[in-house]
């Protein structure tokens, strides 16, 4: 499949007969390998691994501790474009790839998969949203904000609609030209730091989720209020609330897209969403990984260095080869998204795998650092915790695994035919 792709670029029509090898471009190049970046791609990631390590990385304990966010990471992070990546230039953003998307949650995660979040839901929810489906009005007043100063929020769950999230309870009766929202959305990543908000209601439940639609509210609407932040296992810094709206009143030019599609959008932007949340966990399980190895390098026990015990060396290479493999299942999954190809499967299998190599690895460096592993002097008892949550929003694991059994068997039943 990904050979015929390379095969249809890197060979325009009438070039074909420079090679007799189909699978090397014009200049005589084999395709590049997926973990290969480029000039502009290494330039990025090192700006984005110089702010994580100057401003992030001395206060993550801090953060974690408070369970708050210092806003010189909300400031730096929108300052040095990682809050509207993809934001066209003609609205104010720098225009870049999806790919640059991975490459700054990704590295963000390395530091504090917590500021990975709050950059991830801007940039693989709510920014290409609002650029894909937004009235041009809805683009001239959101997309330049979300560059600067502006933090959006995805509200789809609710308490009675997690996995089964079109089952939702909120709804948006027509009222003239408005619509008028009732309902409380719970688990909002960044809802307390939100300008406004993309709440999927229902606007007929007649029709069932064909009635859910998406609307963009703003937080200053009457009627909305953002509830306690939840107290959190990991991603601490992350804020986590409710939302709730009461009678909130929106114009109709408020809905993004089509009446009756949010369903749609929902599942679509979240599919693209997974890769982001698997370069969340691909980042954290390296972050571990590269402030335990040292360790194992210094400490000696028994006159040897822990990791010249070959019961370690065996552990430590086991989850080099996990690491690397969630890599390319990140990588080649956002690669296919950039090149159109239909990477729903491969998203969710980045997603569902970076998050069992996450917990697993982190895990493993909490054990072999022994007891300073389990303090928080020691950053690996934080990635521990931050692990989880990869397993579940999203789509939690089963719900990855679920998609990923819907392709095989679709594909498997197309074989024959
Ligand atoms: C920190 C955090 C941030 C979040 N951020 C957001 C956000 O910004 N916006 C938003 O809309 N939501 C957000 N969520 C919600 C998140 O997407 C849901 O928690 C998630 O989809 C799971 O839903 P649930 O919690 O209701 O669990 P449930 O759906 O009740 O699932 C419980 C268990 O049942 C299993 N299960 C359920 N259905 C099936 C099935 N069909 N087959 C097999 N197993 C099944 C699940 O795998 C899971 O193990 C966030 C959640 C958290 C914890």
């Amino acid at each position: 499949m990904l050979q015929r792709v390379f095969t249809r670029n890197f060979f325009p029509v009438g070039l074909r007969s420079v090679s007799s090898n189909p699978r090397i471009d014009v200049e005589g190049r084999f395709p590049p390998p997926v973990t290969q970046l480029n000039e502009h791609e290494l330039m990025f990631q090192d700006n984005v691994r110089r702010f994580a390590n100057n401003v992030i990385k001395p206060i993550v304990r801090e953060m974690d501790d408070k369970a708050q966010m210092h806003q010189s990471v909300i400031t730096g992070s929108f300052e040095n474009g990682f809050m509207g990546v993809e934001v066209p230039e003609k609205y104010g953003g720098p225009g870049s790839s999806f790919f640059d998307t991975v490459i700054v949650v990704e590295e963000l995660a390395r530091i504090d998969p917590s500021v990975s979040v709050f950059v991830d839901v801007q940039n693989t929810l709510v920014g290409p949203l609002v650029m894909t489906l937004g009235s041009e009005e809805q683009k001239q007043k959101y997309l330049p904000r979300i560059c600067t100063d502006w933090i959006g929020s995805f509200c789809l769950s609710e308490a009675s609609s997690g996995s089964d999230a079109f089952g939702l309870k909120t709804v948006a009766k027509q009222d003239c030209d408005d619509f008028v929202i009732n309902g409380n959305k719970l688990w909002i990543t960044n809802a307390g730091h939100a300008s406004f908000f993309l709440v999927f209601a229902n606007a007929d439940t007649s029709k069932g989720y064909k009635g859910i639609t998406c609307f963009l509210v703003d937080r200053d609407a009457p009627g909305v209020s953002v509830g306690k932040k939840e107290d959190k296992l990991g991603i601490r810094a992350s804020s986590t609330c409710p939302v709730h709206f009461d009678n909130v009143r929106v114009h109709k030019s408020a809905i993004l897209g089509d009446y009756g599609k949010g369903y749609k959008y929902a599942i679509e932007c979240l599919n693209a969403g997974r890769i982001g949340i698997g370069a969340q966990m691909l980042g954290l399980a390296q972050g571990c990984y590269d402030v335990t190895i040292p360790y194992l390098q210094e400490r000696k026990q028994f006159g040897s260095r822990l990791i010249d015990f070959q019961g370690m060396q065996h552990q430590v290479a086991q989850i080099a080869v996990e690491i690397e493999a969630a890599r390319l299942l990140v990588y080649n999954a956002a690669r296919m998204k950039e090149n159109g190809i239909n990477f729903v499967k491969q998203a969710a299998m980045a997603k569902l795998y970076a998050s069992q190599v996450a917990t697993t690895c982190t895990s493993k460096c909490v054990e072999w650092l022994g007891g300073v592993g389990f303090t928080k002097e020691f950053p690996a008892e934080k990635f521990y915790r931050d692990s989880k949550i990869g397993t579940i929003y999203e789509g939690t694991s089963n719900i990855q695994l679920n998609t990923i059994a819907k392709h095989v068997d679709s594909e498997y039943a197309n074989r024959g035919k």
